[in-house]
């Protein structure tokens, strides 16, 4: 692989893992010649269905518009880069489990809600009033109450 420091040609491996439980392999590499390091992430390549949009129209499915959206409702939140990464992996496999050459963007939403929902209820609310646009106020504060009576995900969950 190329040198993104100094464009040379060859970059020898010189740590490698499993992240994103096991959906993702991080690699450490070294630069052969300016001995610059840096990351990459390897995942399998899914063929994922196209998404029909609510007004009809579709277009691929795009995995750094779900990760934007995934970021904005866990900003600031403790959720690691490596959970969301895992969320991420989930979702394009459900999805790809589906066997659909085409499916409704409203369906990415309901999978983004219910993983939040297990993760982080702030993130989840945030994420649900934005994509679900609650019908008025009340509804807003119903769904804040039943998740207050609800119980807390796990802290120290992995
Ligand atoms: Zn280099």
């Amino acid at each position: 692989m190329r040198c993104p420091f100094c464009t040379f040609d060859d970059t020898k491996v010189i740590d490698s893992r499993l992240v994103a439980e096991g959906g993702q392999v991080r690699r450490r590499r070294e630069c052969l010649s300016c001995s610059e390091r840096f990351t990459t992430y390897e995942s399998a390549e899914l063929l994922m269905p196209k998404v029909i949009k609510s007004n009809d129209r579709r277009e691929p499915f795009d995995e750094d518009k779900l990760r934007a959206g995934l970021l904005r409702a866990l900003e600031k939140r403790a959720v690691s880069v490596e959970k969301i990464e895992a969320m991420i992996t989930d979702i394009k496999r459900v999805l790809q489990s589906k066997g659909e050459r085409e499916i409704p963007s409203l369906l990415i939403g309901e999978l983004v809600m219910d993983h939040l929902q297990q993760v982080d209820h702030v993130a989840y609310v945030r994420f649900a009033s934005v994509y679900r646009s609650f019908q008025d106020l009340d509804e807003f504060r119903a769904e804040i109450d039943r998740l207050s009576a609800s119980p807390a995900p796990a802290k120290n969950e992995q």
